[in-house]
């Protein structure tokens, strides 16, 4: 059993991107902008903003460039660029606000394909190349594994794999390498299994992990993904987010019911749990429906009432 971890997580915020990207209706980039912004003022200093990828298949993200023009001037936030290619990574850098490419390779070659039109091993040389890319342009670079618990073409995805891909990643020395629950499969003792695997294969690059609440397991294996040495968790205000190439993904865990695990068992996040909550009902008006997360729902944890409150 692993010891309780009591140091700080960072969170990266993965709504703008993961949490959108599956939504049929086009969002504004104002409104996605405005999405940024309430992010970092409830207290991300780390943020997915967009994909730079073809917008015919993912055509919530055809904003890509617009959104980065409009982006909060903060020194002290890293904006995230997703990229699948070269000519995602040229774009990406094109714009000037993107201070880390995200690269992202694929555990299976039936995923690969249906996701970025290459097999597994192609998409880790083109991850390699990303990577490359971005220290060329004095960017950093991170690099994640999708599919790393399982597969929805393939099944099973083998622990082997997932480390095989992350000892050739850490070659390249990413500034992490992050394994995803990218359709919602995984539990806790496969996340703690695989994690541990994986730090002992990349050594001192840090691991971060990416989950979807589709089966109900989210939280349990952000909880798992930290007692194996993840120090970087994703989340989705809201907990909105699927794939569109993943039959049936949905929901990113939720950022405010992450932050309110995490903070009441003493690690801390630096987000605020109060601006998350009135972010998620925001969202929820402006995109006409409740969303997954359910601290917003009940909301934090209960503040004494005074006894003229508790009666009237
Ligand atoms: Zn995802």
């Amino acid at each position: 059993m692993a010891e309780l971890y009591t140091g700080n997580i960072e969170i990266v915020e993965v709504s703008p991107r993961d949490g959108l990207q599956n939504e049929q209706v086009q969002i504004a980039t104002a409104d996605k902008i405005r999405l940024i912004e309430r992010a970092i003022e409830a207290g991300a200093r780390r943020i997915e903003v967009t994909s730079f990828v073809n917008p015919r298949a993912v055509p919530q993200m055809a904003d890509a460039e617009e959104v980065c023009a409009a982006l909060p001037q903060r020194d002290d936030v890293t904006y995230i660029g997703l990229v699948m290619n070269q000519r995602g990574a040229d774009r990406a850098l094109d714009t000037g606000r993107i201070d880390q490419l995200g690269a992202v390779c694929v555990a299976t070659d039936r995923f690969a394909m249906a996701n970025q039109g290459q097999t597994s091993e192609g998409s880790v040389e083109a991850a390699l190349a990303i990577i490359e890319t971005a220290r060329a342009a004095a960017k950093s670079a991170q690099a994640t594994i999708a599919a790393s618990f399982g597969c929805p073409f393939e099944g099973e995805v083998a622990e082997d794999r997932v480390v095989a891909m992350a000892s050739a990643l850490a070659a390249a020395r990413p500034a992490e390498i992050a394994l995803a629950d990218t359709i919602g499969v995984a539990n806790p003792a496969h996340v703690a299994s695989l994690i541990a695997k994986v730090k002992e294969a990349i050594g001192a690059i840090p691991v971060r992990a990416h989950f979807h609440n589709t089966r109900g397991t989210g939280l349990a294996n952000v909880w798992s993904a930290i007692g194996a040495g993840a120090v970087t968790i994703d989340a989705s205000i809201g907990g909105l987010g699927g794939c569109p190439f993943a039959p049936g993904a949905a929901g990113n865990v939720a950022t405010e019911d992450v932050v309110y695990m995490l903070e009441r068992a003493g690690i801390a996040t630096g987000l605020d749990l109060p601006a998350l909550i009135a972010t998620n009902h925001w969202l929820g008006e402006l995109m006409g429906k409740d969303l997954p997360a359910m601290v917003a729902k009940s909301g934090g944890f209960p503040v004494p009432k005074t006894q003229e409150e508790e009666f009237a």
